[in-house]
């Protein structure tokens, strides 16, 4: 390339109009024209092409450091509504709309009327978001890294879709606040609330050691068939909302030793001193007291089934998870102002103390209470009574695909979106009023093109 000269390349400025309803144009705005792959000012005219009876100008990047020329045979070629300089507003509007679709916290149709777009665009790009990120990751994964959390919120939001009564399942993180685990289900038994434990158990690095729930007894249930070491925090779900029991289960060689502890919520809150009442319960496993299955050898149908005595019914004792208040010993815990700390006697018991301990990470300076999980429960409600096909299965994938946005917003950055959409389907969308409305949303995109513009 000796002697020819540089051919050079002035930004061009363009018109871009915008159809009315009428047929007739109006003028949007002078744009810049930029490659839509390198964005590069860059550019030279082509000619033309016949679109829809008129001609369109066509453009060609001349940057010769532009990507798109390592992959093809031509310099990239697009018209003015596909330049770079329309590609970045389409792209911000989308990245914003995706940010409030997922976030939730506005309806649907506001969304719309806020964008100047139809209901049936929003929902179609949340689908497609929904879809962006089950194809990404699968909807297996609710992190895409294990997490630090040893604490987790176990919480059941009950629901009513269509008159069916539904429970979301859910356990939080205490250090991540992140969704760790999720099931929607007919029932919420300890088979159910099991499902979720594991669920959250492989979201994050170390085995899970604390959870606290409210005083559903699945979870109860489920907490001492793990059959290994953990720590429950329960909370009362009627008012007065004053009183929380912790649970330390521990195993001796074939025993389980749960040690019960009550506190007032305020445990941990302000300095003083502190009663706490505490009971040691031991179960022995090595007793197996499982019924033999079937009927007993011997006995035909309609057999032994009537005794002459039958046993007085035992009458069934409440369980009273509340009655270690009313049975347990009482001890004293100082909360220290000028230490800053939390002293119990020396005679505690370890299984005390510990559990103790474990709590007031959780809960220093705080009422011990399980509201973890109330601000993400009203999200997940809008999103529930969102439009579409109301299974459990369903909105569980929904709901899957929200919290891995949730949990990881990174995955769905802006160079995801514009795949979604082709610029051709938001001109569409914004033919009218909507266009203009979407450059003037735009603020900041004049300002910086006039100066990256004013530099060249
Ligand atoms: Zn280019």
């Amino acid at each position: 390339m000796v002697g020819r000269p540089k051919k050079e390349y002035p930004p061009l400025f363009e018109p871009l109009y915008i159809n009315i309803e009428d047929r007739r144009e109006e003028l949007l705005e002078i744009i810049p024209v930029l490659c839509p792959e390198c964005r590069s000012a860059v550019v030279g005219p082509c000619g033309t092409h016949k679109r829809k009876g008129r001609r369109v100008q066509y453009y060609q990047c001349k940057n010769p450091a532009c990507l798109f020329n390592k992959t093809h045979n031509t310099a990239r070629q697009f018209a003015l509504t596909t330049s770079g300089g329309v590609k970045e507003v389409l792209d911000c509007m989308l990245g914003k709309m995706t940010k409030e679709i997922m976030k939730g916290k506005i309806s649907q149709s506001a969304i719309a009327e806020k964008y100047g777009v139809s209901d049936a665009l929003i929902c179609y790009l949340r689908s497609k978001i929904e879809k962006t990120i089950s194809d990404l990751q699968g909807l297996k994964n609710l992190v895409v890294e294990l997490t630090n959390d040893t604490a987790v919120a176990a919480d059941e939001t009950f629901i009513r879709i269509n008159g069916v009564p539904f429970y979301i399942i859910m356990f939080t993180g205490y250090t991540t606040h992140k969704i760790l685990g999720i099931k929607v289900s007919k029932t919420r038994n300890e088979k159910d609330i099991r499902e979720v434990f594991e669920e959250a158990n492989r979201n994050i690095k170390l085995p899970i050691k604390i959870v606290t729930a409210d005083a559903w007894g699945a979870t109860q249930t489920m907490s001492k068939n793990l059959m290994r070491n953990i720590t429950l925090v329960i909370h009362k779900h009627k008012k007065p909302y004053d009183k929380a029991v912790i649970w330390h289960i521990d195993y001796e060689k074939k025993k389980r030793i749960t040690t019960k502890i009550g506190v007032k919520t305020d445990f941990f809150k302000k300095w003083g001193k502190k009663e706490y009442f505490y009971l040691v319960n031991e179960d022995d496993l090595s007793v197996s007291i499982s019924k033999k299955r079937g009927r007993p050898k011997g006995v035909k149908n309609g057999q032994g089934k009537q005794r002459k005595n039958p046993k007085p019914k035992m009458k069934r004792r409440r369980k009273g998870l509340f009655k270690v208040f009313d049975r347990g010993k009482r001890g004293y815990a100082k909360i220290d102002l000028f230490h800053k700390t939390l002293k119990l006697a020396k005679d505690v018991l370890p299984a005390v103390a510990a559990a103790i301990r474990e709590t007031q990470d959780l809960f220093w300076h705080k009422s011990i209470s399980n509201n973890l999980a109330e601000n993400i429960n009203s999200v997940i409600e809008t999103r529930v009574h969102l439009t579409g096909p109301k299974t459990p299965e369903v909105l569980e994938q929904r709901l899957r695909a929200y919290i891995i946005y949730r949990n990881n917003p990174e995955i769905l950055g802006i160079t995801i979106v514009p795949h979604l959409f082709s610029p051709k389907i938001l001109f569409n969308e914004w033919n009218n009023s909507g266009i203009k409305r979407l450059f003037q949303l735009n603020e900041n995109w004049g300002k910086k093109n006039q100066t990256d513009m004013s530099v060249n």
